[in-house]
């Protein structure tokens, strides 16, 4: 990659280098077809590498029905509904399909195209494959119904859709010179068995072994999360059934059917000549994981542009020139007048708070310390652990001033115990009614996330550590100037400066993350900074800002993979 992106996009349009396989992309609001961190992380990496004239294409699957519409009742009870949305006018047909082999039948895709054009102009091609087309019938044609639907048979399903037939499509398309494949996370992993079989075309008779080196010499995977609901494994008879005798016999003799199963981490993890964590302590995580493996770490982002607020994004462009092309010139943030950066967050809550009240009828102080709580609500996230000692809650409000909760997250259909936290925060929200305002604001999209993160004056995490790989929404925060508080878990350890860029739950041990560490850091630090000190407030948002957004960022992390990952 050149040094200065401007002269990238002057270069003619070639062919890709790098094939980017993502099973959830969250790109524009038109376009539902992602579930949350890893699909808005794909999204905004892409966005970045679009703005830095990388040669690069995405593939993922086209889900007609989205993830899901969530609906709540008084009671808290989530349900779900198909979201409505139409391809036609988001996206742009091709006249062209492939074929893949999943259940011993031909099953057709056709490609689904969406341009990123970035700041310059360049453009990066992101393909959606589709199985829903005339000549197939109903059960392959309800392959890509739905993201993180039905059972093993239909993920696996999906998963050879997205793998192998991705492969396909690319060379349908003439992308011939991809010279790395970027797996992001195990989904995809089944296009290196394709890769394989390409090779082995090629070669004719060659040992598996030199396929093997040349598969792995083209491939890259990163890994987004220690959680075991992350990393798809698959009993050795679904294989066979969904795959075929042929690529099951291969898969065996690779050595990915051992202990009668397959691990789609293991596959792409094997099958990668670099593997990545997220963030540096995911990479310890990670290495205790996959020993075997020299796991590296780049550390995730946001793209600056897409995140800042209205009024955040003014404010830069009227002190920091150029920051919509270079996120690091964030970092002189730090000469921006208090009373602005305390001004541009003002608008942006007052616009959060309009859009609650408007959603909810919730009745809103815009003068109480308003707390963000959003992000996919499943048992490692612990979003409950602020409502685990309501009398404790009760008293430090009394003491230390107002508090207003502002919650949203989805949980996956068939997590029970996520949506019975979602109840659970229904019901703190009527025990603590007319002391401690907790609202549930339904349906966390990318919309509500944009107001949430850069509207609410404190951002909290308290995941059980240590679980949480990085972690997105507190960098979208940071760079709205909204302090985190958060356990020292994934990107916080590397974005945290104790009551500068915002303040840590607990300490660093695993486990060390209790409900008393958060109510003291409320009590002692948080709430008294608010309400007694405006000035250091303000100048905290500043710090969130200077330290963590100018670092956190996509166009960092672009350009990191391009030099360790993509070798470009
Ligand atoms: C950023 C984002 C996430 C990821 O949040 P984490 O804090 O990383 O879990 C999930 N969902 C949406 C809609 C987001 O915008």
């Amino acid at each position: 990659m050149a040094e200065d992106p401007l002269t990238e996009v002057s270069r003619p349009e070639r062919c890709a280098q790098v094939a980017y396989f993502t099973m959830e992309v969250a790109l524009v609001d038109a376009l539902p077809t992602y579930s949350g961190g890893l699909g808005v992380l794909a999204g905004d990496y892409l966005r970045s590498a679009a703005d830095l004239g990388l040669p690069l294409v995405a593939v993922t699957l086209l889900y007609r029905q989205g993830y899901f519409r969530q609906e709540i009742d008084e009671h808290g009870r989530q349900s779900e509904q198909p979201v409505r949305w139409s391809p036609e006018a988001a996206l742009q047909p091709l006249e062209l399909a492939v074929g893949v082999e999943i259940e011993g039948r031909s099953v057709r895709a056709r490609a689904w195209r969406y341009e990123i054009v970035g700041a310059t102009g360049w453009r990066v091609r992101v393909y959606f494959l589709d199985s829903d087309v005339e000549g197939n019938e109903a059960g392959a044609r309800s392959i890509t119904d739905q993201l993180y639907g039905g059972d093993g048979r239909h993920r696996l399903s999906q998963e050879a859709l997205l793998g192998i037939g991705g492969v396909e499509l690319l060379r349908a398309l003439g992308e011939e010179e991809i010279s790395t494949f970027h797996m992001n996370e195990g989904h995809s992993a089944l296009l290196a068995l394709r890769l394989a079989e390409i090779e082995q075309d090629k070669r004719g008779d060659a040992a598996l072994a030199a396929v093997m080196a040349e598969v792995r010499r083209r491939c890259v995977f990163t890994t987004h999360t220690p959680v075991a609901a992350g990393h798809d494994r698959f009993p050795a008879d679904l294989v066979a059934a969904v795959l075929g005798e042929g690529r099951t016999t291969a898969l065996r003799q690779l050595g990915f059917l051992e202990g009668g199963q397959l691990d789609m981490t293991d596959l792409g993890v094997g099958c990668s000549r670099f593997v990545n964590a997220v963030s540096r302590r995911h990479r310890e995580v990670t290495r205790r994981m996959f020993p075997q493996v020299g796991v590296r770490s780049i550390t995730n982002g946001v793209h600056s542009v897409r995140w800042a607020s209205e009024s955040v994004g003014r404010l830069f462009d009227d002190y920091l020139e150029g920051w919509r092309r270079d996120s690091s010139l964030l970092r002189y943030a730090a000469t921006i007048p208090l009373e602005d950066v305390a001004g541009a967050h003002r608008e942006s809550k007052s616009r959060l708070l309009d859009e609650v009240a408007r959603r909810t009828d919730a009745d809103l102080d815009p003068a109480a310390l308003t707390i963000g709580l959003a992000r996919r609500v499943t048992p490692y996230k612990q979003t409950t652990l602020l409502f685990s000692d309501l009398d404790r809650l009760r008293a430090l409000v009394n003491v230390a001033g107002p508090l207003q909760v502002l919650c949203a997250g989805k949980a996956h259909p068939r997590d029970w115990l996520g949506k019975e936290m979602i109840e659970q925060l229904s019901e703190a929200a009527r025990a603590l009614a007319g002391e401690v305002t907790v609202v549930f604001v339904e349906n966390y999209d990318l919309e509500l996330a944009a107001l949430l993160c850069a509207g609410s004056d404190v951002w909290l995490n308290n995941p059980a550590k240590p679980n949480e790989a990085s972690g997105t929404s507190g960098m979208k925060a940071a760079l709205n100037g909204v302090p985190s508080l958060s356990v020292l878990d994934g990107w916080w350890i590397e974005g945290w400066i104790e009551g500068v860029t915002g303040w840590a739950v607990g300490g660093a041990d695993e486990g060390d993350d209790s409900a008393g560490a958060l109510y003291d850091k409320l009590e002692l630090a948080v709430l008294p900074t608010f309400y007694g000190d405006a000035a250091r407030f303000a100048e905290i948002r500043r710090s969130a800002i200077a330290l963590n957004g100018s670092f956190f960022a996509t166009d960092r992390m672009v350009r990191e993979y391009a030099r360790a990952a993509y070798l470009l």
